[in-house]
């Protein structure tokens, strides 16, 4: 039984280190998703991704998963996060998932959206801006999965653990998202809403963009429970919040 609602999911971090969250996704394709026509995850599905061809077998578990899901006739789409950012047409292989541009907009009925994983809003972050524009460069990915596996995971270590000893040193404030940015984004694209995630501060907030309401809806995290955009038909959603059983 299907209905015609979309769902939306960012951030969950998957690896084999954390196994709840991978059995509640696992869970998650199986059940609520697969009621759905289709499911959109807006980046950081894994932790660490270090090219297509990993054989790693948690994240192996989980490509089959999503290619099970498509399978089953049910549409797919990735944007890339900054944990995952080498997803690649490997990877569009394995799972049957689209990836899509960053930012991209996507319309469900009245639901017309900016959509983003969101580090691209953080513009106040400037070592994290430096870091992105040299690892989203397609010459230093090419140099870089041309390394042997084990060196790319040794790599992949070493810059999360760069990257946590740089979130603990931030302001708060810089780790969010720009007004500005917001604001120029939602200029540029004429449209109203918004959906991300990388911030793992879900809500709602409500803004005024020339006089006219907006929304930015924010995607929370998988680390202690899950969380969820439900799209209709119609265009209608609900950020829904969905406990650890
Ligand atoms: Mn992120």
């Amino acid at each position: 039984m299907r209905d015609d609602t979309y769902l939306f999911v960012s951030d969950l971090h998957l690896d084999a280190a954390l196994p709840a969250a991978v059995t509640q996704f696992l869970d998650f394709l199986q059940g609520p998703a697969l009621k759905a026509q289709g499911l959109y995850i807006l980046g950081d599905l894994f932790e660490a991704w270090v090219g297509d061809d990993d054989p790693e077998p948690c994240r192996g578990r989980v490509c089959e998963a999503l290619k099970a899901y498509t399978a089953a006739g049910r549409l797919g789409f990735v944007v890339r996060g900054n944990r995952d950012f080498l997803f690649g047409a490997g990877f569009e292989a394995r799972t049957g998932f689209a990836l899509l541009p960053d930012p991209v907009l996507v319309e469900i009925g009245a639901f017309r959206a900016f959509v983003s994983h969101g580090d691209v809003l953080c513009i106040d972050d400037h070592p994290y801006q430096e870091l992105r524009s040299v690892v989203r460069n397609p010459r230093w990915q090419r140099r870089f999965l041309a390394l042997p596996l084990q060196t790319r995971r040794a790599l992949a270590d070493k810059a999360r653990a760069g990257s946590k000893a740089h979130t603990g040193r931030q302001a708060n404030t810089l780790m969010d998202v720009n007004p500005t940015a917001v604001t120029q984004a939602f200029l540029a694209t004429g449209t109203r809403l918004m959906v991300h995630g990388h911030t793992h501060r879900p809500g709602i907030q409500m803004l005024d963009i020339q006089g006219e309401p907006a929304r930015r809806i924010v995607l929370g995290d998988w680390y202690e429970q899950g969380s969820c955009l439900r799209v209709d038909g119609s265009g209608a959603y609900e950020l829904l919040t969905l406990p650890r059983g």
